[in-house]
């Protein structure tokens, strides 16, 4: 489907004028996308006409065509939906600032508590004290105290046949006494929402006023993630979301949904089991991933300001004659960093995802870019023209001049002489080669 998708966008751009019907059919696309991506009904129709009413009458950027335009206006929409604004958790509050819990059995509540506790009190130096209010599940309580003790974090001890609200209410005790900073409120969940979880819920709400009341789910929770969050946002003051199981392979569709249903920033993102695993929302990479595509207009902008229009004609001139040499492959890399080097480059193309996988596996990253450039730049203006002088001596001094190591010198000539090939064989065929041959030269 996202190749689908971006085919689909892929064409627009390609053709002149965008018509009404071409918008209409782009929007179909983006409806049907938004909707495999696990996107809720109600949102998508939304998000459709929002982007519609922008599309028609927005102007198009001059150089940029009318598809491109449509494909940055869905992305813009998307990314603004989503939260631009980066939003942390807000502890400006009377100590013990009371942070709750909540969510399905199962989203990653306790995982989310305690990856949250060490994160406060870590890099905000908080004297932090977590609590688990579930007594449904059998050893909940032992599981958060197993995790507290992986990340140095006081959870409050276990006392049998408490109530969740009782415990609660010792938490904040315990917290005041003990000078804590945080107490975070580890709840239970149901494997659906029931009258029962959401009135303890809201007793517990009550008891503790906590100054964050965050929903943890399940990035991969598809179209009921509208309920939920609409179950939940409705009996307690939700203050944001923390999604889960983002390094999954959900597109995370549920993302939106919520963002749209609650208003409610997005406010962490769980990224895998372990307790470091926790990251700040970044709409734009949902953004991406939602649509499964890159952004097609940057990448265009960028490409237009930075690679020189004589530049690329000169070279087309060099590669045509097989005349390229070093000094050829430094401008190359240079233009290369300029737009963002490989990763850059991959990740603004539809239907790169792939392919960028396997690079990054080639180790073709901007360091590796960067220092191929420190190699060329610590050979003499000869040696450049004429990299076939190079010898043992030569290779070992400008392995010492650039900070690398021979090998590395070796492969990048390995690499010059492959394109310089490459290029030949193309001889006649139409300049503007230039990264495309960098790409198959690797
Ligand atoms: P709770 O029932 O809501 O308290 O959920 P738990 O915190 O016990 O988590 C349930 C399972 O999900 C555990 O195996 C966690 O390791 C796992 N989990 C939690 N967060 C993440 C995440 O961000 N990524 C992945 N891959 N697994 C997670
Ligand atoms: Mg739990």
């Amino acid at each position: 489907l996202q190749e689908r998708l971006s085919g689909i966008l892929d064409t627009l751009t390609r053709r002149g004028a965008l018509t009404e019907a071409d918008v209409s059919a782009a929007l179909r696309e983006v409806r049907r996308a938004l909707l495999e991506a696990d996107v809720a009904l109600d949102v998508v129709r939304d998000f459709v006409e929002t982007v519609r009413e922008r599309a028609v009458g927005a102007n198009v950027v001059k150089s940029v065509t009318p598809g491109q335009m449509v494909v940055k206006i869905v992305h813009d929409t998307l990314v603004e939906t989503l939260g631009s604004d980066a939003r942390p958790i807000d502890l400006n509050a009377a100590p013990p600032v009371a942070i709750m819990m909540v969510g399905l059995q199962g989203s990653g509540k306790t995982t989310t508590t305690a990856k949250i506790a060490k994160r406060l009190t870590e890099r905000g130096r908080s004297k932090v004290l977590m609590a688990s209010l579930d007594t449904r599940r059998p050893a909940a309580q032992e599981q958060l105290k197993i995790l507290g003790e992986q990340v140095s974090v006081d959870t409050l001890p276990i006392v049998a046949g408490q109530s969740p609200v009782q415990i609660a209410q010792r938490a904040m005790q315990a917290a005041r006494l003990g000078g804590y900073d945080v107490v975070l409120l580890d709840t239970a969940g149901r494997q659906f929402v029931d009258e029962a979880l959401m009135a303890e819920m809201v007793e517990i709400e009550k008891a503790t006023d906590p100054h964050e009341v965050l929903l943890v789910a399940d990035a991969l929770t598809g179209q009921d993630a509208v309920n939920l969050a609409r179950a939940f946002d409705e009996r307690l003051s939700l203050t944001g979301i923390v999604l889960t199981r983002l390094d999954g392979d959900g597109r995370g569709g549920a993302a939106l949904s919520m963002r749209a249903v609650t208003g409610k920033p997005i406010k962490l993102a769980g990224v895998g089991e372990k307790l470091d695993e926790l990251e700040e929302f970044h709409p734009e990479r949902i953004a991406n991933r939602i649509l499964g595509m890159g952004d097609i207009v940057s990448l265009v902008e960028k490409a237009a300001e930075s690679i020189d229009a004589e530049q690329a004609q000169k070279m087309a001139e060099k590669m045509r004659k097989g005349a390229f040499d070093l000094d050829d492959l430094a401008e190359q890399l240079k233009q290369m960093e300029k737009i963002g080097g490989m990763q850059g480059v991959l990740g603004m193309l539809p239907g790169m995802g792939k392919m960028k996988k396997q690079l990054e596996g080639a180790n073709l990253d901007d360091r590796v870019i960067k220092r191929q450039a420190a190699i060329i730049s610590s050979m003499t203006r000869q040696e450049r023209r004429k990299p076939e002088i190079l010898k043992a001596s030569r290779k070992k001094r400008i392995a010492a001049g650039s900070g690398t190591r021979v090998e590395e010198v070796n492969k990048l000539l390995k690499m010059h002489r492959q394109m310089a090939d490459m290029m030949k064989a193309m001889g006649g065929k139409k300049g503007k080669r230039g990264l495309g041959a960098l790409f198959g030269g690797m």
